[in-house]
């Protein structure tokens, strides 16, 4: 039993939490050790939000509420470490939800459907209608029909590089959460979120409710035109190198 005095107290939460899922089928082996590769790189941003991460949120949040047809693609990572806020937003903003993995077996996909199902997710793609994504060597080239396939806006956290690269090159808008700003995923999409997925996902909820009534158009427009996504990851990466200097002195 962990204190909540621990230093450490919510990376540990998160591992228990992968684990878990993990044991419950959801989670891969794989997703585990990518899960490590973002703890080094919040390590470095000092475990919490940045302005440039909840500017990248906020910009996020109006391309999902301006879409025409927007998808949440979901993964066995995110769909065990924030369901209860993939439900919110799927009861927000009515996104459609499709499970993709890089790693894909039937019995995981049907575990993780009924998983986000029992979380109120009603709308949950499976990608078993799928279509071939040119260029890609990964099982995730599929994408569903009547879900990434048909979108205009994509919200991908924790994408890998070949994808994200894809789906900008069949010219959606890609939105994705990676706390490494150096990954092909963050340096290829249109709006990187380079924060942890569960803050993330807890921001953008929170945004989505502000902004779901009328009236917020022009505002939203605005923040869409005016974001700069390389920009943007300049400010974390300077975030990670001021704390490299203040740790090395
Ligand atoms: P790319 O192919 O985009 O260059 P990669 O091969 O490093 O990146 P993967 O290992 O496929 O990417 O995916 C893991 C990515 O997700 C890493 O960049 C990691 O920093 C990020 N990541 C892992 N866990 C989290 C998390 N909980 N919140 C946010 N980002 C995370």
């Amino acid at each position: 039993m962990v204190s909540e005095g621990h230093p450490r107290y919510a990376s540990l939460m998160l591992r228990n939490k992968l684990v878990e899922g993990y044991e419950r089928g959801i989670t891969s082996a794989h997703g585990l050790i990518a899960h490590g590769r973002g703890e080094a790189f919040d390590y470095l941003l000092g475990e919490q939000t940045s302005e440039s991460a909840r500017k990248a949120t906020k910009v996020a949040c109006a391309h999902l509420l301006t879409a025409r047809f927007p998808v949440l693609s979901v993964n066995g990572n995110t769909a065990t470490l924030v369901p209860d806020e993939i439900a919110e937003l799927h009861a927000i903003t009515g996104i459609p939800v499709e499970i993709n993995l890089f790693h894909p077996s039937a019995q995981r996909i049907k575990r993780i459907a009924d998983h986000l199902h029992a979380y109120g997710v009603a709308n949950v793609l499976t990608g078993f209608d799928f279509i071939k994504l040119a260029h890609i060597a990964s099982d995730r080239a599929s994408v569903d029909k009547n879900g990434i396939f048909k979108a205009d806006v994509v919200f991908v956290p924790l994408e890998d590089g070949d994808r994200a690269q894809a789906l900008t090159e069949l010219g959606k808008t890609v939105l994705t959460v990676d706390l490494n700003p150096l990954s092909r995923t963050a340096v290829a999409s249109t709006v990187t979120i380079v924060d942890e997925v569960t803050r993330a996902l807890k921001d953008l909820v929170s945004f989505a409710k502000h902004f779901e009534s009328d009236g917020h158009q022009d505002e939203l427009n605005l923040l869409k035109a005016s974001f700069d996504n390389l920009e943007n990851l300049k400010a974390s990466y300077a975030i990670m190198q001021k704390q490299l200097r203040s740790l090395a002195r």
